[in-house]
């Protein structure tokens, strides 16, 4: 209660940026430890730290802290440490979402330990507890590419405190998440659809994986290299994707990271972003040489009669 009293305050308009931020993620480090039994086993080799596979999202709040941190420029942090990502999203098809993430692997680990561990990005603080919180640990800790990770090799049980402070945590990375978003290219998450890319990206990752590959693969199962490297020689060099630099910029001043603050704290403006996520998405297709956004409903068409 006393934690939800704070970020209430913290959310109160007025007052200085650095201070307000300071503040937002004193709260985040704290609500890390609240509650926790959990503990990264000190014989795990970090895998999830390490492995270019496994991608791991940050928003600009991830950035803002880690900056602070090192004290340099947000725009020289941003260039060494982080890029412009394309992420699965819960979907079986050809739509991806970009974002900012971390460079794998990441080069935050010195010796095994973080080295921004008071600042790491939310999704770092989140792993492995959100997945027991929602009932998905279980069947994660089944999947192939977690077979090394000593965290799923017991099962995991959270207090109800612990939980609910892992639906908290979860709340305050939709709301950095959907607003770095919205700052960055001027809209909620930036949708690619790599549809009609599918033969050029099949047999780009038949080559990759050599003449006994399937005739055609599957969406879900195009490696993750070849669809990044896709973006990044064809699509990176486009606006909006083009722009993300000259954005980030801007941060390092107080009246850049008071605007990205500001638009953080805007409930209308989250909800309005929250609304039209799912049924009036912004969707890029590539096509001639170009990006054209087209808005679409992503919902399943089962939920659209509800
Ligand atoms: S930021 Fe820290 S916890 Fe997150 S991947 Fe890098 S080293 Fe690991």
């Amino acid at each position: 209660m006393k934690d939800q009293e704070n970020l209430q305050a913290l959310f109160a308009p007025g007052g200085d940026p650095g201070q307000w931020l300071t503040g937002y993620l004193r709260t985040r480090a704290h609500l890390a430890s609240q509650g926790s039994d959990f503990h990264c086993d000190p014989a795990c080799t970090r895998p999830g730290c390490k492995n270019p596979e496994m991608l791991v999202p940050v928003s600009i709040v991830d950035l803002l802290g880690a900056a602070g941190q090192l004290g340099e420029p947000v725009a020289t942090v941003y260039r060494r440490y982080y890029s412009l990502g394309v992420f699965p999203n819960e979907r079986n098809d050809w739509i991806r979402v970009v974002a900012l993430r971390l460079q794998k692997p990441c080069t935050f680990l010195k010796n095994d330990l973080c080295g921004i561990y008071s600042v790491r990005p939310l999704p770092c603080i989140l792993f492995p507890e959100y997945l027991a919180a929602e009932g998905k640990f279980e069947a994660e800790a089944r999947k192939e590419h977690f077979r090394d990770y000593l965290c799923f090799q017991a099962p995991l049980l959270l207090s109800p405190e612990r939980a609910g402070i892992m639906v908290r945590l979860k709340q305050m990375w939709t709301r950095e998440t959907l607003i770095s978003s919205f700052y960055l290219f001027g809209h909620g998450p930036c949708y690619l659809d790599f549809s009609n890319l599918a033969p050029e990206l099949q047999q780009r990752a038949q080559e990759l994986r050599g003449p006994e590959a399937a005739e055609s693969l599957a969406p879900n199962v195009i490696p993750q290299s070849v669809l990044e490297g896709f973006f990044l020689e064809h699509l990176a060099r486009l606006q909006p994707f083009a722009g993300v630099e000259e954005k980030i910029a801007p941060l390092q001043d107080r009246r850049g990271e008071a605007e990205f603050l500001r638009l953080l704290q805007d409930d209308r403006l989250l909800r309005r972003l929250q609304q039209g996520e799912g049924d009036r998405a912004i969707v890029f297709r590539f096509a001639k040489g170009k990006l054209k956004a087209k808005r679409q409903s992503l919902l399943p068409a089962e939920y659209k009669y509800y």
